[in-house]
C-alpha cells in the first residue's frame, strides 16, 4: 500500500513538474520537428513545392498575378499560403478546402499587412516609435493579434524593422526611424506583442520581420531603389533590429525588393543564408516580398521566370509571394538537378514548423464569433499611444496647452476633420467610421468649459484653390487663438510608392498657414505627417508646433487631450527633422568629417580660409532644425553632468564580459506640471581602428517626474553596448576614449569621460 502511494506521489511530481516546465519554443521543439519529418516523408515533391506558394485573394500593392484558381490548388494541396483574405468564415471556407479536401490535410497560413492594428489603428509605426516605449508598442501588437487572430489572420507582414535615414523614402513612416538601438528595441516589442506567450495560443499571430535587408536605404529614397550598403555599415546599422527580432522569437522574415551592392535582397545568399540562418540561427521561414522573385528579371540577374525562381530558391527565400515563379518552375528544377530536392525538403520544413507552432493543425479554423467593434480597453491602449507619440516641437511663451475657458478656438485645415486620413497607410480593417475626429473632441472638450469652436477647412490636402482661405481667415479673425490642422495624404505621399522630392506642406497649405499666421493671432500648428516635414517656415513665425503623425482611431481624443493639458506631450522624434530637403540623407548618428562645422550666420560669405574650407553647405546649416531623440513637455527638465562609476576599464574585461560601466544622472522637472521625460544615454568612441558616430543612442528610459521631483537615472554600458565591427569586420570593443552623455536628446547633455584601456 505504502509503495502505491509512494508511486501514485512520484507520479503526481512528474505531472507537477511536467506542468511546471515551460513549453520548448517552437524554434525548438523535438515533438514539432518530428511531426514535420513525419510529414514531410509522406509528400509528393509537388505537395511539397505548394507549400512554398502563396497567393493573393485581393488588394494588390503592385502588379501581381491576378491568379485566382487558389481555391482549386488549395483543394489539391498546392498552396502553402493565402494573403488578403479575412473574417471568419471566408477564411473557414477556404481553410475547410485545404483540410478536408487534400490528401495531406495540410492547412493554410493566411497572411495580412498588420502594421499597426487590425482594426483598432494606432499612430502609424514611425509615431509608435516616438512614444519610446517598447511596453506600448507590445501592448499595441498583441491588440493587433487577437483582433487578427480572431477573423482567421495567424500571419502579419510585420514588423518593418528597416532602418531609414532618408525623409523622401514614403515608407520611413512603416519603421521606427533612424536609430539601429532603439530600433531594435521597439522591433522586439512587436514580435512579442504579435507573437504572445506562446505561438501556439489561438490568438498569437506569426511576426515577418522586413524587409530583409536594407531597402531603407534606398538611393535618392525612391521606393524599391539600389541600395549600397558597405558590409560593416549593414552589420552595425541595418541588422541589428532584425537581429532583435529572430533573438524575440519572430517566426518569419519577408526579403526586400532592392538590389543590396548589386545582388538584388530576394536572391542574396550572404544575407538569407550566411548571415540570417548561419550567423544568428533563424529556423522559420522567409516569404519574398510582392513579385520581388518575379522582379530579379528586370534587376538583370535572370533571363527567365525559371531562373528567377532558382536563384531565390538557392539563396534562402522559401515561399513565393505573388511571383507566381515557385508553383510553375520548382519541380522541373528539381528534375533537371538545378535544384537539390533537399533544398526544397529543408524551405517545406521551415514553413511546416512555422505552421505547427502556431497550432494550425490541431485548430485550422476561427472559432466562436468575433465581437463587432473595438474593445473600451482597446480604445483606451489606442488613445494613450497616441498621446504618448506626438511631439511638441515649439511651444513659445507657453502657447499651449491651450487656456480654452470661455474662449473662442479657429480649428482651421484640411486634416481637422478628416476620418480617413487619421488611420494612416497600411490600415488593414481600420475603419473611418471608428475614427474621432480632432474637430469632434476638441469642440466636445471646449464646449465642456463654455468655449467654443469656429471650423473652417480653408483648402484641401492638395489644393490649389484659395477659395476656402476667406472663410479660414474670417474664422481666424473672430478667434482668440487658431490650431491649424496640416499635413500630408497619408495613403498618397506617405508608405509604399510614397516617395516624396520635397518635403514642404503640400498644396497650398503653405499660403493658407502665412495666410492664417498674417491675421496676428496666435497658431498652434498640428502636422499631420510620415515623415519629418521642413517646417522652417512655421519654425519662425509660429509660436506653437505639434508633431501629430497620423494618430489612429483616437487621434481626436489624443490631441484635444494634449492641446487642452489634460496631458502633457512626451513624444520624441526618432527621426531628424532637416532644415532643407537637400540635406537628406540626414541622422543624427553620422561620422566626423575632418573638417567639421556648422556654421549658424549664413548671410555672408564665408570670411577666411577655415570658414570657407569645411564640411558644409554655403546655404544651409548642417544641423537638423530639430534632432533626433528632441520634443519638449509642458514643463521644464533640468539634468545635472553626466557620472561615471570607473574613468578607466580594460577592453579585455569588457570582451570578457566581466565588467560594466554604470552611468547615470539627476533629473529633476523644474517646473509646475507632471512630466513624462524619456531620459537618453549616447556615447562616442575615438581613438579607434575605424571612424565612429559622433553620437550613439545606447540607452533610453521613460520617467514620470512630479514638479519639483528628482531622480537619479542609471544605465549600465557593457561589451553589448560598447562593442562594434571593427577594421578585422570583428564584433570587438577596442580600446578607446569613450564619451557619454546622459541627455534630453541628441545634441545636448553635460559629458563624463572614460578611458577604455587595453
Ligand atoms: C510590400 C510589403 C507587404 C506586401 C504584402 C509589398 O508590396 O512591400 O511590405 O507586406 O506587399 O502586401
Amino acid at each position: 500500500m505504502m509503495r502505491m502511494i509512494r508511486v501514485v506521489l512520484s507520479v503526481l511530481a512528474l505531472i507537477s513538474f511536467a506542468v511546471a516546465q515551460p513549453s520548448p519554443a517552437w524554434t525548438n521543439d523535438p515533438q514539432i520537428e518530428s511531426r514535420v519529418e513525419q510529414l514531410l516523408k509522406q509528400m509528393t515533391l509537388d505537395e511539397k513545392v505548394g507549400q512554398l506558394v502563396q497567393y493573393s485573394a485581393g488588394a494588390p500593392t503592385g502588379p501581381g498575378t491576378g491568379r485566382t484558381d487558389y481555391k482549386k490548388l488549395a483543394a489539391q494541396g498546392l498552396l502553402g499560403s493565402l494573403s488578403n483574405i479575412t473574417g471568419a468564415s471566408d477564411t473557414n471556407a477556404m481553410q475547410k478546402l485545404a483540410v478536408e479536401k487534400s490528401r495531406l490535410h495540410i492547412p493554410l497560413l493566411f497572411g495580412l499587412d498588420v502594421i499597426h492594428g487590425y482594426r483598432t489603428e494606432f499612430p502609424v509605426p514611425l509615431g509608435l516609435s516616438a512614444t519610446w516605449d517598447p511596453a506600448l508598442v507590445e501592448r499595441a501588437s498583441r491588440v493587433a493579434a487577437k483582433e487578427a487572430s480572431r477573423a482567421g489572420v495567424r500571419w502579419t507582414f510585420s514588423p518593418m524593422v528597416d532602418i531609414a535615414r532618408d525623409a523622401r523614402w514614403g515608407r520611413i513612416v512603416e519603421g521606427a526611424g533612424e536609430d539601429p538601438y532603439l530600433g531594435s528595441a521597439i522591433a522586439a516589442a512587436y514580435v512579442r506583442g504579435y507573437q504572445g506567450a506562446k505561438l501556439s495560443d489561438p490568438d498569437s499571430i506569426a511576426a515577418c520581420s522586413k524587409h530583409f535587408v536594407g531597402y531603407g536605404a534606398a538611393e535618392g529614397g525612391r521606393d524599391y531603389n539600389t541600395a549600397e550598403i558597405p558590409v560593416r555599415l549593414l552589420r552595425q546599422v541595418y541588422l541589428p533590429p532584425f537581429q532583435a527580432t529572430v533573438d524575440a522569437g519572430s517566426a518569419t522574415f519577408m526579403s526586400a525588393f532592392e538590389a543590396l551592392n548589386e545582388v538584388p535582397a530576394s536572391a542574396n545568399a550572404f544575407t538569407l543564408t550566411q548571415v540570417l540562418r548561419k550567423e544568428w540561427g533563424f529556423k522559420g521561414f522567409v516569404v519574398s516580398d510582392w513579385n520581388s522573385i518575379g522582379e530579379l528579371i528586370p534587376q538583370g540577374v535572370a533571363n527567365s521566370g525559371e531562373v528567377a525562381a532558382g536563384k531565390a530558391l538557392l539563396a534562402g527565400v522559401d515561399m513565393d509571394m505573388e511571383s507566381n515563379l515557385y508553383g510553375p518552375n520548382l519541380a522541373a528544377l528539381v528534375k533537371s538537378g538545378v535544384v537539390p530536392e533537399s533544398v526544397i525538403d529543408e524551405s517545406v520544413r521551415r514553413v511546416l514548423r512555422v505552421k505547427f507552432a502556431l497550432g494550425l493543425f490541431e485548430r485550422p479554423y476561427v472559432e466562436g464569433k468575433a465581437p463587432d467593434g473595438i474593445a473600451p480597453q482597446d480604445l483606451e491602449t489606442a488613445r494613450q499611444a497616441a498621446e504618448e507619440s506626438f511631439v511638441l516641437l515649439k511651444n513659445e511663451g507657453g502657447t499651449l496647452p491651450l487656456k480654452a475657458n470661455g474662449k473662442t478656438i479657429a480649428l482651421i485645415g484640411p486634416l481637422a476633420d478628416d476620418a480617413g486620413q487619421m488611420l494612416g497607410s497600411w490600415s488593414a480593417k481600420g475603419n473611418p467610421k471608428d475614427v474621432v475626429t480632432l474637430r469632434e473632441a476638441l469642440t466636445k472638450q471646449v464646449e465642456a468649459t463654455q468655449g467654443h469652436v469656429l471650423y473652417a477647412k480653408g483648402t484641401e490636402i492638395m489644393g490649389a484653390s484659395d477659395s476656402g482661405f476667406s472663410d479660414a481667415v474670417g474664422a481666424a479673425r473672430k478667434s482668440d487663438i487658431v490650431v491649424l490642422a496640416l499635413g500630408e495624404d497619408a495613403f498618397w505621399m506617405t508608405g509604399e510608392a510614397g516617395s516624396r522630392a520635397h518635403l514642404d506642406l503640400p498644396g497650398n497649405q503653405q499660403q493658407l498657414l502665412e495666410a492664417i499666421a498674417a491675421t496676428g493671432k496666435p497658431v498652434v500648428l498640428v502636422v499631420f505627417s510620415g515623415r519629418p516635414l521642413v517646417l522652417n517656415w512655421a519654425a519662425q513665425h509660429v509660436p506653437a508646433i505639434l508633431e501629430a503623425w497620423f494618430p489612429g482611431v483616437q487621434a481626436g481624443p489624443a490631441l484635444a487631450n494634449v492641446l487642452l493639458g489634460v496631458s502633457s506631450p512626451s513624444g520624441r522624434l526618432t527621426v531628424s527633422f532637416p532644415r532643407a530637403v537637400g540635406q537628406e540623407p540626414l541622422y543624427y548618428n553620422h561620422f566626423n568629417t575632418g573638417r567639421p562645422a556648422d556654421r549658424a550666420d549664413l548671410s555672408r560669405p564665408p570670411k577666411a580660409n577655415d570658414e570657407k574650407f569645411v564640411s558644409r553647405y554655403v546655404d544651409e546649416q548642417n544641423s537638423a532644425l530639430y534632432p533626433f531623440g528632441f520634443g519638449l513637455t509642458y514643463s521644464s527638465v533640468s539634468y545635472s553632468p553626466t557620472t561615471v562609476s570607473a574613468t578607466t576599464l580594460g577592453a579585455k574585461d569588457l570582451n570578457a564580459g566581466t565588467v560594466k560601466l554604470t552611468v547615470s544622472a539627476e533629473v529633476r522637472n523644474t517646473g509646475t506640471r507632471a512630466a513624462d521625460e524619456v531620459v537618453q544615454l549616447y556615447i562616442r568612441q575615438t581613438g579607434t581602428s575605424i571612424v565612429r558616430p559622433v553620437r550613439e543612442l545606447k540607452g533610453f528610459r521613460r520617467v514620470t517626474l512630479a514638479p519639483g521631483q528628482s531622480q537619479k537615472v542609471e544605465f549600465t554600458l557593457g561589451r553589448e553596448e560598447l562593442r562594434f565591427w571593427n577594421i578585422e569586420l570583428k564584433n570587438v570593443v577596442e580600446p578607446a576614449q569613450l564619451t557619454v552623455w546622459v541627455a534630453p536628446d541628441s545634441t545636448q547633455g553635460k559629458p563624463a569621460q572614460v578611458t577604455i584601456a587595453p
